[in-house]
């Protein structure tokens, strides 16, 4: 029987391409949920999740959590006290001085835990038996909620808080991003349609850590007109 998978799904790299692996593997996309939690970049991650829903025919739900904005200290939210910490592509491999400073600024409390969670309550009523997720190894090296140990962490606990006790799983857990835009590359997929940047705007910025990972794997795999559209000319 075909599988059937939800999604936490953001427009960004590793959860798009994560998906996209999985529809390749065989499982059904079911549908993709789209959180708004006051992020700044909330507004350009539901227009882009709807390019990409048409690209992938995936059913999308999009679900408010304004309480979670309103706990937050995260740099992330709209109209918080703190600046986005801002990483330069040379920077990003300097975990102890830069990138786990940067991860601290922009957490929010329990967000991967408490999305899954959400997602395994649609997958525990509709009977999805996959929780799809973007959990990469290059961010696992400084969020703690990125790693397989939590996604099988949280498989297991699922195991005890639904009947369809479904599987938290990522197709990109174990590639770097230079890899998953080189598995986007393979699949062909719309990279210019992706939102990975942490602010809103009708371009990414630039300048925020998620902007600079992405910035370092497309010069890696060279695509220099992908860059130059989601960038700008003078990025
Ligand atoms: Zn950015």
């Amino acid at each position: 029987m075909t599988q059937q998978a939800v999604i936490l799904f953001s427009a960004g790299l590793d959860c798009t391409v994560s998906l996209a692996l999985a529809r390749e593997q065989g499982l059904q996309l079911a549908l993709g949920l789209v959180f708004d939690y006051g992020q700044q970049a909330a507004e350009a991650e539901w227009r882009q999740a709807q390019v990409l829903a048409r690209h992938f025919d995936l059913p999308l739900q999009r679900l408010a959590l304004p309480w979670l904005g309103e706990i937050t200290e995260t740099a992330l939210a709209k109209g918080s006290q703190q600046a986005l910490p801002e990483v330069s592509v040379a920077e990003l491999d300097s975990i102890a001085t830069v990138t786990l400073a940067s991860a601290q600024k922009v957490w929010v409390p329990n967000r991967n835990g408490l999305l899954i969670n959400i997602a395994a309550a649609f997958a525990d009523r509709y009977g999805y038996q996959a929780i799809l997720t973007g959990f990469n190894a290059e961010e696992a090296a400084t969020f703690p909620d990125n790693t397989p140990q939590f996604a099988e962490a949280a498989t297991r606990a699922l195991a005890f808080s639904t009947q369809v006790q479904p599987r938290v799983s990522s197709y990109v857990q174990h590639l770097n991003k230079v890899e998953i835009v080189g598995e986007a590359l393979r699949l062909k997929l719309p990279l210019t349609a992706l939102w990975s940047c942490y602010r809103d705007g009708e371009r990414h910025c630039g300048r925020c850590e998620s902007c600079s990972r992405l910035k370092r794997a497309l010069q890696a795999q060279r695509c220099e007109s992908e860059y130059k559209e989601i960038f700008g000319a003078d990025a």
